[in-house]
């Protein structure tokens, strides 16, 4: 990257590349938990899941995107191995071997929730080193933030219906 560019990270560069890192293999192995899980996706509302799921898998590529520009700014190189992802992980990986619908917004809820934690911990490690990196795990963060709220919503109207159907 540009020599004034790094002058700004300084001597937090690796560090922040090896956290940049760990967040871009939770991103796919979290890209792939909801692409395959709107796939198995089965049971009430099962439409409305999947479009959500849908979505969400396509913002978590987004997110893979965004963090490997970064990684590759500060002079790093993303992971370059499937295999890695689970070696480099904060949130693991949930896999939907229990198609119905609930069990896999459960699942995907803790994903959100986890990387939550994630990126916040990230936005207060980056506010003063890196202002870059900062503004980019804020944006990030939001789009979490709205997938949690997206999924708990669908499961309280799930609970209604189920509710309402005693
Ligand atoms: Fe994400
Ligand atoms: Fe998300
Ligand atoms: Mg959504």
């Amino acid at each position: 990257m540009g020599t004034k560019g790094k002058e700004i990270v300084g001597e937090n560069a690796d560090e922040i590349v090896e956290l940049l890192n760990k967040a871009y293999a939770d991103e796919w192995l979290a890209y792939y938990q909801y692409w395959v899980g709107a796939k198995v996706a089965a049971g009430p509302m099962k439409e409305a899941v999947i479009t959500e799921l849908v979505e969400h898998a396509a913002d978590e590529l987004r997110h893979a995107e965004m963090l490997t520009t970064r990684i590759m700014q500060l002079g790093g190189t993303p992971v370059t191995k499937p295999e890695d992802w689970y070696k480099r992980t904060n949130c693991g990986y949930d896999a939907p071997d229990d198609p119905f619908v609930k069990v896999i917004l459960e699942q995907n809820i803790k994903g959100e929730q986890c990387a939550i934690g994630v990126y916040q911990k990230l936005f207060e490690k980056t506010k003063d080193a890196d202002p870059i990196t900062h503004n980019l795990v804020l944006q990030i963060l939001q789009d979490e933030v709205e997938h949690e709220e997206d999924l708990q919503s669908l499961l309280e109207d799930m609970e209604l219906m189920a509710e309402k159907f005693r």
